[in-house]
């Protein structure tokens, strides 16, 4: 093979990103993946966001193979068997996020890079990052040795290539979660009744409580053409912790009444597993050095709060490839050119999300009881006294509940509670 000016090690949303901003800028770039095929090896919920996927795929929905355009979100907060939901559902004005299949996704986003002018190397193991005398010269797969100015890595959470240069550590137990996710085949008709649906729209839900509650753990469920995603994330440390096995958890979730009757006389047809990072800001390990730039779970960002990944993954990528081509126009690769990487990083949305939440995922670890536990109850409880009409006088159900949220420690949030329901009983 001739020399590359860009190897981007791994084809998921960051590297396509890289590949295809490089090569629409003329730059000789290669794209490498070890998946038989880009997607393969992916795992997600989910959804892909349309604003900044539009930014490297603009109109995607005209022709890419999206599932549903989600017009509906929506948490439930699960108790053992009952449950309370709220839901924000919008009139489709533009398109906000899109449920994808990453096999097929994954693809097409290829293809459109191919497209561009990228030289695309699929089922090739990259080995190792070639290193001579402190200089990294390109990439060795498990055919041939590449060499290029710059490489980009793009391969995933586990990111063995940061972790060879020393630019990461190993991740810490609290910082990771793992995913299990199953695809539930239904028919199409079923799955638009079930969400209240019409054949272009679609749903997305957030799973607080029940078989999660008290963990540190969220499900969620995602409506695609013909199948129902549903799963969730738990901290690593939990399961240690408390000895959980997923497949038990899932089992638990799966027959929750709320969610059995989503996926009722549905067929399993894939069952998989992944890990996501969940350190945020504070784990940002160092993203550039000479001739390298790290960008998307690579690199840790992962906003799982707002479960953001695919669009800060695809949007480092561009990043890091803006800054490539100017290093390769300059003639400069070192790292003091490619520290321009993080600083477009940190003015846009990628680093100023995850510093906004950079203490959230602790204060979310105390209060997880509360969270999981505590307010499915009261919202469970709050629902039931306003939809029971009997003989018990609606005082007495008032004392009830504001008993439980001062037996349960919410004494902070007590006093406008009483301020509010004195006013409402003023004679
Ligand atoms: C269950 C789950 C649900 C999620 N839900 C959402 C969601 O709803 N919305 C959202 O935006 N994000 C979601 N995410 C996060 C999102 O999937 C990731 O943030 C995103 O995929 C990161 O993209 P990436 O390109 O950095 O890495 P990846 O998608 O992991 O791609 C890395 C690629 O590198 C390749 N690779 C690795 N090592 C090598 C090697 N040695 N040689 C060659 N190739 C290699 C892999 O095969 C893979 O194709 C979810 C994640 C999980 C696990």
């Amino acid at each position: 093979m001739d020399k590359f000016e860009v190897a981007v090690i791994g084809a998921g949303p960051s590297g396509v990103s890289a590949a295809i901003t490089l090569a629409r800028a003329g730059k000789k770039v290669l794209l490498v993946e070890r998946g038989d095929g880009a997607g393969d090896k992916n795992v997600f919920g989910g959804t892909i966001y349309a604003v900044q996927t539009a930014d490297i795929f603009p109109e995607f929905w005209n022709s890419a193979p999206v599932e549903r355009s989600i017009t509906e979100q929506k948490i439930f907060m699960l108790t053992d068997e009952d449950s309370s939901q709220f839901s924000y559902k919008y009139k489709l004005r533009e398109h906000k996020a899109f449920t994808v299949n990453r096999a097929k996704w994954d693809r097409w986003a290829v293809c459109q890079a191919v497209d561009a002018g990228a030289y695309y190397a699929p089922k090739t193991l990259v080995k190792q990052i070639i290193v001579e005398n402190g200089k990294i010269l390109g990439i060795e797969t498990e055919f041939e040795k590449i060499y290029c100015e710059i490489v980009i890595i793009a391969d995933g959470i586990n990111s063995i290539f940061a972790k060879q240069l020393g630019l990461r550590n190993d991740i810490k137990d609290k910082d990771v979660s793992v995913s299990v996710k199953e695809t539930i085949e239904l028919p199409k008709e079923k799955i638009e009744d079930r969400f209240n649906l019409d054949e272009e729209t679609g749903c997305a839900c957030k799973i607080l409580g029940g078989p999660l509650k008290n963990k540190m753990a969220l499900g969620f469920m995602y409506t695609n053409k013909n199948t129902v995603s549903l799963g969730f994330s738990i901290g690593i440390d939990e399961l240690k912790k408390h000895h959980l096995k997923p497949y038990e958890i899932m089992d638990e979730l799966k027959s929750h009444p709320t969610i059995s009757s989503y996926i009722k006389g549905g067929k399993v047809i894939e069952y998989s597993s992944h890990l996501i990072p969940e350190g945020g800001y504070n784990c940002i390990p160092k993203v550039y050095d000479n001739r390298v730039m790290v960008v998307g779970d690579a690199a840790m960002l992962v906003n799982n709060i707002h479960f953001e990944g695919t669009n800060l993954a695809m949007l480092s990528g561009k990043l890091a490839a803006e800054t490539a081509i100017d290093a390769l126009n300059r003639q400069d690769c070192s790292a003091s050119v490619l520290s321009e990487y993080y600083k477009k990083l940190e003015n846009s949305i990628v680093i100023k999300d995850l510093r906004t939440h950079k203490n959230t995922i602790d204060v979310i670890r105390k209060n997880i009881s509360t969270l999981t536990s505590l307010y499915p109850e009261l919202a469970c409880q709050f629902f039931d006294i306003m939809s029971s009409a009997d003989y018990i006088p609606k005082r007495a159900k008032y004392r009830k509940f504001l008993s439980t949220v001062i037996k349960k420690g919410m004494l902070p949030s007590v006093p406008l509670a009483i301020l509010a329901m004195e006013k409402c009983f003023k004679k």
